[in-house]
């Protein structure tokens, strides 16, 4: 008989797959690391797991405990999935901004969803933080996992995504793109890749345009889960060779064709990252093997990325840009 003894123990071993229509006029070899396998659908069960055994192990969270955490999207499955699986409870905290299918998962998955305002600054009592921080703190018995902070973040992908990359291409691994959030995945998988190979991979982050690893302030920008208006301390900079700056417009054409062409249905920072890899890549010989993240599936995109409506009242579809990229879907 061959079966998982939980959900959990399927968290990871995600495969490569070749691109090959994005691809065209590219030497080298682009594979995507699809997230999506994960069983809560991205590359963030690989954070709750390994934040979840290390609070254990360090007696954070105990038998019975309530997981507190500000999520609005993949942490919170992974989280939440992880929790109901050992008896925990989650309650996250989302600005209300967060559409309602995705809070719709997170109960599903047997979360408590407390709703904030968007509208009001960081250290207001009613944003999402402030709130997160207050439960945290009344709730006996209560851990917070900071995501942004928590060192197991960058350390569950030192000890798996980068490992599986070095495996899965047999060490030919040159290149490896991903985008940067809480930097959790850049920092540990960089981290792996950087020593195994001694200092022959080249860690590429992709950034949206305006967010402060591309060297910008924070300014507003509408691929979700990667982009920082601050300085998050699951980021090392020193991993990192090089970051490339990717608009809104280019994320969101390479999305869609990513699922027109090459099957793959996956969410913006997805098609963000692609981006950067083929940029990258367009200059590498043929021997070159480009490894690019891909962080989630595109479901949780439907009403806006592959939403003809929302793209064009964002201006994505008809503008100079997404028309040469976006190309007869325009
Ligand atoms: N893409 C998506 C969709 C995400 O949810 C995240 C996590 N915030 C990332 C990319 C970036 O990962 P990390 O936080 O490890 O930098």
């Amino acid at each position: 008989m061959k079966y998982a003894e939980t959900i959990v123990d399927l968290v990871g071993n995600t495969p490569l797959i070749k691109l090959n229509s994005v691809t065209d006029g590219i030497a080298a070899t682009v594979l995507a690391k699809v997230e999506y396998f994960n069983p809560g659908g991205s590359i963030k069960d690989r954070i709750a797991t390994r934040i979840i055994d290390a609070a254990e192990a360090s007696g954070d969270l105990l038998p019975g405990g309530t997981i507190v955490e500000p999520t609005s999207g993949n942490t919170g499955v992974g989280l939440a999935l992880v929790a109901q699986q050992r008896g925990y409870k989650c309650i996250f905290v989302v600005p209300d901004k967060v559409g309602e299918e995705k809070r719709n998962v997170l109960t599903a998955y047997g979360a408590q969803v407390v709703v904030t305002p968007t509208s009001v600054a960081p250290d207001s009592p009613e944003s999402y933080y402030s709130v997160s921080d207050r439960l945290a703190a009344e709730i006996p018995g209560a851990f917070k996992p900071n995501q942004y902070f928590n060192q197991n973040g960058p350390l569950s992908h030192y000890e798996s995504t980068g490992p599986e990359i070095w495996n899965d291409t047999d060490g030919t691994v040159t290149h490896v793109v991903m985008g940067v959030g809480t930097g959790g995945t850049i920092t540990g998988t960089g981290r792996f890749l950087r020593e195994v190979s001694n200092g022959g991979v080249r860690i590429i982050g992709a950034d949206p345009e305006g967010s402060v690893y591309s060297g910008g302030t924070g300014r507003p920008y509408l691929v979700e889960g990667v982009g920082e208006d601050m300085w998050p301390g699951a980021y090392d900079p020193g991993v990192v060779n090089e970051v490339i700056a990717v608009s809104d417009a280019e994320s969101f054409a390479m999305t869609r064709r990513l699922a027109l062409e090459e099957g793959l249905l996956v969410g913006g920072s997805s098609g963000m990252a692609v981006v950067a890899a083929l940029e990258a890549a367009r200059s590498l010989p043929a021997d070159a093997v480009v490894v690019v993240i891909l962080p989630d599936g595109g479901r949780g995109y439907l009403a806006k990325i592959f939403n003809d409506t929302w793209m064009r009242r964002h201006g994505f579809i008809g503008s100079a840009t997404a028309e040469r990229t976006v190309g007869d879907l325009v």
